[in-house]
């Protein structure tokens, strides 16, 4: 079997690179959070959630659980989070956890059971012993879950030790994504990241002692002082420790949109060559290691859930990046996370401050939401079988939204030819496939569908593959 056909994916000339490498969304949801309105608040949110049982009755139910603490900043970090060291803060976080599960408890109909549990931040590992098993008994007192849910956590090896896996494991987690970023000391002091090999594989041995069935590592390229040579040793740290999963992120820097990032010196950053090189030199080892290449940013290895759901056609995408379970409705909880129930997004309040206050008042904290109109649900379709499957059946999208696609997405088609002439996908009759080739590029392909960036300027805030 040719390298290719077993990895998927064919890296493109640097030329086509590029040109197709325009700044576009990630495409977690659709459309893009930018778009949600304020004026979708509590009581709409409310709304969707009581009408559950009749508009999703089939859809079985996710929870996403953001935490927002960490103990120290990352200068590279774009996330939501609150740094700290008092503990007092995640008593009083979780008491309001509890208290969101309630208000969304006494109006949500349909099932309560739960078969997939996330919690990302933040370093939901800041958490101590007793704070993991309080946080998981006010989850599942309200929701339980499921005899076989996927319960996952995002793990901090800075503070999450071989003993601390064990209280993850016996509160019931069983999946584990590892923040790593660069196993380089240099790389790391520029970052204000100090995390050596032996403490990520004292935290990754643990997750194997202890059952955990799948392990994703994430990784930055684009961070100060990296090279290629310096990428490469951190490759061989990575595959060393073989995680089920990677994420392999590009660093954007936007000094202006995130305070932390100030602390980094735009001169010790690798140019935009050097960190084309270290990106396709990493999908090149990964590939060749036994690493699919999912989409996007992610590899997993063959024998991974999400290898297999996407070749079984079951992979999807939200807000947490790739997911194998098919279509959910995913319930958020906690300071700026994003809930996607019967057709609905529905956003939480992005600061402490006012998370509280609402809940405090017995109000759901959602600031912003948007109900998707029948045009959006059928993009929303052909971009996720893009980007989750690489190819779109117009047949299916036929059949399931009465449309005829060629009429429908004449314009879209038309702009698609663009790409097809340079090899990046395939256009026929009764498909769209992206091609190999195309791969790496496909937010270019799925943006073609997206009608909102048609009307405005906002693509001009995204950042690019490199
Ligand atoms: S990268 Fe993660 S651990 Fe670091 S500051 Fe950001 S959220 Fe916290």
């Amino acid at each position: 079997m040719s390298e290719q056909k077993k990895t998927g994916v064919e890296l493109p000339e640097l030329d086509i690179l590029q040109r197709f490498d325009v700044p576009g969304p990630r495409y977690t949801s659709y459309p893009t959070a930018d778009r949600f309105k304020k004026e979708f608040g509590p009581k709409e949110y409310a709304e969707v959630l009581s009408s559950r049982a009749t508009v999703s009755p089939e859809a079985a139910l996710s929870l996403y659980v953001h935490i927002p603490f960490c103990s120290n900043i990352c200068y590279y970090c774009g996330c939501n989070k609150e740094i700290t060291k008092d503990h007092s803060k995640s008593a009083q976080y979780i008491e309001t956890l509890g208290k969101e599960c309630d208000l969304i408890k006494d109006v949500m109909t349909g099932t309560h059971t739960v078969e997939q549990l996330h919690f990302g931040g933040g370093s939901p590992t800041f958490l101590e012993h007793d704070e993991i098993a309080q946080v998981m008994e006010t989850l599942t007192s309200r929701f339980p879950l499921e005899e076989n849910a996927e319960v996952s956590i995002e793990v901090d090896p800075r503070c999450c030790d071989p003993k601390k896996v064990e209280t993850l494991a016996k509160a019931g987690f069983n999946r584990m994504s590892v923040g790593q970023q660069d196993f380089d000391n240099r790389v790391q002091i520029a970052v204000n990241r100090i995390q050596p090999f032996e403490m990520t594989k004292a935290t990754m041995d643990a997750a194997r002692a202890n059952g955990f069935g799948s392990i994703n590592m994430d990784l930055i390229y684009g961070l100060p002082f990296q090279s290629q040579d310096s990428f490469n040793v951190t490759l061989d740290k990575v595959l060393e420790l073989s995680p089920d999963r990677i994420a392999l992120y590009h660093y954007a820097h936007l000094p202006e949109h995130f305070k932390a990032q100030r602390r980094i010196n735009a001169e010790d950053l690798p140019s935009t060559p050097e960190k084309v090189q270290i990106m396709l030199n990493a999908i090149r080892r990964l590939t060749s290691s036994g690493y699919h290449f999912i989409g996007m940013d992610h590899f997993a290895k063959d024998s991974d859930t999400l290898s297999q759901a996407q070749e079984n056609g079951t992979l999807q995408r939200n807000f947490q990046g790739y997911s194998t379970k098919p279509e959910c409705d995913m319930v958020a909880l906690g300071v700026s996370s994003i809930s996607k129930v019967a057709g609905c997004y529905a956003a939480n309040a992005r600061d402490l401050p006012t998370y509280y206050e609402r809940i405090n008042n017995g109000e759901l904290a959602t600031i912003r939401g948007y109900a998707l109109n029948a045009d959006d649900k059928l993009r929303a379709k052909v971009i996720m079988n893009l980007m989750c499957q690489f190819a779109v059946n117009k047949a299916q999208i036929e059949d399931e939204f009465g449309i005829k696609f060629d009429e429908y997405f004449a314009y879209e088609l038309r702009n698609l030819e663009h790409f097809a002439k340079e090899g990046l996908c395939e256009l026929s009759k009764d498909k769209i496939v992206v091609t190999p080739k195309g791969k790496l590029l496909v937010r270019a392909v799925a943006m073609n569908f997206d009608r909102y960036l048609r009307e405005d300027e906002r693509v001009r805030r995204y950042s690019k593959i490199v």
